[in-house]
């Protein structure tokens, strides 16, 4: 097995019904700036190195985002934050993730979600998170032998990464940092949803602090 062969396996999964009804829908009701787009409208693969010493665990691809553009993080706000502190810290080439085809590429940092394919109000049922779980597991494994820094985007990515570690009893509250086993660490982070980011829950000094403090784990262990 390999990642590739992971992400194959995700673009043609049909276990939850519910979310491919709805992935296709919104695309069959896309708004209007988004008319003359060509939507993807199937689960979305996770992108960046195979080789990663960092990990960040995202919730869902976004409906109008990953949904339409086909990658992970690509044609929304939250993926124009997360890959702008990726640039400044030097996780990525370039500052914005805006479609498969801009060259964006990612250095020692791969990105994933809990589920695969984006959820209505952005809210997976739990049989959906357990379905998915089989592909984060997955990646989990392949990538388990050079990752050394964790980042989780929310609660409910913090609560499923969790309970597939059988990590207990530890507290969301961002800009926390949990020890995962010898030479990993958990960062947790709230999601730069515009919810968020909008109403300053999450700020960009708050954000960028994550990756800085990702970066120095990192380098700590060179
Ligand atoms: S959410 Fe995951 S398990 Fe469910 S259909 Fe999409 S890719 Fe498959």
């Amino acid at each position: 097995m390999s990642l590739d062969k992971v992400n194959e396996q995700i673009a043609a999964c049909s276990l939850c019904p519910r979310l491919l009804e709805y992935i296709r829908k919104v695309s069959d009701d896309r708004p209007p700036r988004y008319w003359g787009h060509d939507y993807w409208a199937k689960p979305v693969p996770s992108f960046g190195d195979p080789k990663a010493r960092l990990l960040i665990i995202g919730l869902a691809p976004a409906a109008h985002g990953g949904n339409r553009t086909g990658r992970m993080f690509t044609g929304d706000s939250s993926g124009e934050w997360l890959m702008k502190a990726m640039f400044e810290t030097g996780f990525a080439n370039c500052p914005h993730s805006v479609s498969i085809n801009d060259g964006l590429l990612l250095s020692d940092a791969y990105v994933t979600s809990i589920v695969k394919c984006a959820p209505p109000m952005n809210k997976p049922l739990n049989t959906e998170i357990s379905n998915c779980s089989l592909f984060l597991k997955s990646e989990l494994n392949l990538l388990k032998s050079t990752v050394v820094v964790v980042i989780t985007l929310g609660k409910m990515a913090f609560d499923t990464y969790c309970k597939l570690n059988n990590m207990r009893g530890l507290k969301f509250k961002h800009d926390s940092v949990y020890p995962i086993d010898s030479t990993t660490t958990l960062i947790v982070s709230y999601h730069p949803s515009r919810r968020n980011t909008n109403t300053g829950t999450l700020t960009w000094p708050m954000w960028i602090q994550i990756f800085e403090k990702a970066k120095s784990i990192i380098e700590a262990m060179l």
